[in-house]
């Protein structure tokens, strides 16, 4: 069976950017794409970044127990990870990665235990988190202030993760990440 990478930080630390990198890596890494009842941002496609549902196709799925773990990460924004996702990925022989929210991060490490590494990436400062977000320009100004708001609880929740990389240079936090899930996936 294939492995899991968890990767959660406070939003605008560079997930998405170096899920991005590790995945066209040869560590044979599938993105799990998750559900959201948020609305697309940007050029986001249905079934590439998410798979966008609405909050009452969200909230059926919920009872239907289709979630491996689901969060309302903002308010009315809810995010999920699909079983049939992880299940897909692993049946076609790849390690899948996550980029989830800190408290879905620690759920998925309890569900697989050493099968799964969790890494948490650390933003050097707010101050460095409000200019990546407001460079990013993705974000209208409020929900900047609800992400910044948010972040300093979530960095709180470093100390659960397998792994803390400090995400101050790209370059550095490329190379660790690599060398440490390259690591684990050699690992029996
Ligand atoms: P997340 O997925 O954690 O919300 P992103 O990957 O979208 O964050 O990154 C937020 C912004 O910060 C992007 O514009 C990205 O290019 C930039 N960024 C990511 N890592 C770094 C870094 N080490 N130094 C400077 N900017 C970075
Ligand atoms: P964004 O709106 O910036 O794409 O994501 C907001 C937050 O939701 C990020 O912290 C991201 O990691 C988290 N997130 C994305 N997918 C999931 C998921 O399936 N489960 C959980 N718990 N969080 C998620």
């Amino acid at each position: 069976m294939g492995k899991l990478i968890i990767f959660s930080a406070p939003s605008g630390t560079g997930k998405s950017t170096i899920v991005r990198y590790l995945i066209d890596k040869d560590l044979k890494l599938q993105f799990s794409i998750s559900a959201t009842s948020r609305l697309p941002r940007g050029d986001e496609k249905d079934g590439v970044e998410y798979y966008f549902l609405t909050p009452d196709e969200f909230k059926r799925r919920i009872k239907k127990g289709d979630f491996l773990e689901y969060e309302e990460v903002y308010t009315d924004n809810f995010y999920g990870t699909l079983k049939s996702e992880v299940d897909r990925i692993l049946a076609l022989g790849y390690n899948v990665v996550f980029d989830v929210d800190c408290v879905g991060g620690v759920a998925i490490k309890k569900i697989y235990g050493e099968k799964a590494l969790s890494i948490f990436l650390m933003p050097p400062s707010i101050d460095e988190l409000r200019n990546r977000l407001e460079k990013r320009g993705t974000d209208a100004p409020e929900v900047i202030e609800a992400r910044l708001a948010k972040a300093t609880h979530e960095m709180g929740f470093a100390s659960q993760f397998d792994e803390v990389v400090m995400n101050d240079d790209f370059d550095k936090a490329k190379r660790e990440t690599v060398s440490l899930i390259r690591k684990f996936i050699a690992e029996e």
